[in-house]
């Protein structure tokens, strides 16, 4: 059995630190050098649900995208969050590795990741790293689609490939576009839009689309052919589809190195949105249990102002992600 070093030193070589952003914090944050590894679980969020999951299926290992600190700490007290989840994984023996911006950036990174949840065909990353010379990673990734479907076929296929959030897909464009080559990247790409412009694509899907960013790339593109329509999917759910690529990365390493690791990727989850409601514009207004004072008045209620509490829509994710393509 590999020891967490020899583990991390895989991983390391999968991600190297050296290439995550300056700012980012990214690598081992507790664990053992010398303590054998048999069973190593994926995940996006160190949350404390996660690190209860890894101590119930008996992993050594937790490796996750997000950084659990971002900034400098001067206590693991038990009587934070962060805290709390370093200490349930200290007392369990469980280790915890960051793999962020490297794992952003890397070939294959989790853009290709989203990418191949969408069955795209990556093409190039959409903003180069310039120290690689073969030109293939970066962040981001360019692609194209296998036929060109109209917009809103691609937002469906989003939610359907991409685990299930209560947040679902969101769209920006004409529903009826027809799309043939696209960008992705995974989690906040509202900083990405030159690049995406440059690239020329007809649409640009990634997360934490922000109103102003999104607003003025649409009217921008109205100055030209319309493009890039956006599609704003639950940034949990575009970065989910790398664990299972970490995973069968680690997978095959370790059967070359006859490590027989077992390897888990965790459906927990862990997007932090878990309601989302909204009103249908040409729904008819239902009889509500106790009717608003407008609901007795002689005028028709205004359609423009319908009572909220009258149409609302609510959808709850399900426990555990739909498998991705
Ligand atoms: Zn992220």
């Amino acid at each position: 059995m590999p020891t967490l070093s020899d583990v991390i030193d895989v991983l390391e070589a999968l991600w190297p630190p050296q290439r995550a952003e300056q700012w980012d914090a990214v690598g081992l944050v507790c664990g053992e050098p010398d303590a054998e590894v048999t069973r190593v679980l994926f995940a996006v969020d160190p949350v404390q649900e996660v690190a209860e999951e890894a101590v119930r299926i008996g992993a050594n290992l937790l490796v996750t995208h997000h950084p659990l600190y971002l900034r400098g700490t001067t206590t693991v007290a038990a009587d934070s969050f962060k805290g709390r989840v370093v200490h349930t994984l200290i007392k369990n023996d469980v280790a915890l590795h960051v793999a962020h911006t490297n794992a952003d950036t890397a070939d294959p990174g989790v853009s290709d990741a989203l990418a191949g949840a969408l069955d795209l065909e990556v093409t190039g990353p959409l903003v180069p790293d310039p120290t690689d010379p073969a030109g293939r990673r970066g962040l981001g990734r360019v692609c194209e689609l296998r036929q060109p479907i109209t917009l809103r076929e691609f937002a469906d296929l989003a939610a359907r490939a991409l685990p299930r959030t209560a947040t679902g897909i969101r769209v920006a464009g004409d529903p009826d576009q027809v799309l043939r080559t696209v960008a992705v990247s995974g989690g906040s790409g509202d900083s990405l839009f030159d690049q995406v412009r440059a690239a020329g694509v007809d649409a640009f899907l990634t997360a934490d689309l922000r109103h102003h960013p999104a607003s003025e790339a649409q009217q921008a593109g109205r100055f030209r052919d319309g493009r890039p329509s956006l599609v704003d999917a639950a940034h949990w759910a575009t970065e989910w589809p790398w664990c299972e690529q970490a995973a069968a990365q680690l997978d095959e390493i370790s059967d070359r190195h006859g490590w027989a690791l077992r390897t888990h990727v965790s459906r927990q989850v862990t997007d932090p949105w878990t309601v989302h409601a909204h009103a249908e514009a040409d729904e008819p207004a239902e009889p509500t249990a106790a009717p608003s004072p407008a609901a007795h008045s002689a005028a028709a209620p205004s359609p423009a102002a319908p009572s909220p509490a009258a149409h609302e829509q609510t959808s709850v994710p399900t426990s555990s992600p739909g498998a991705p393509s």
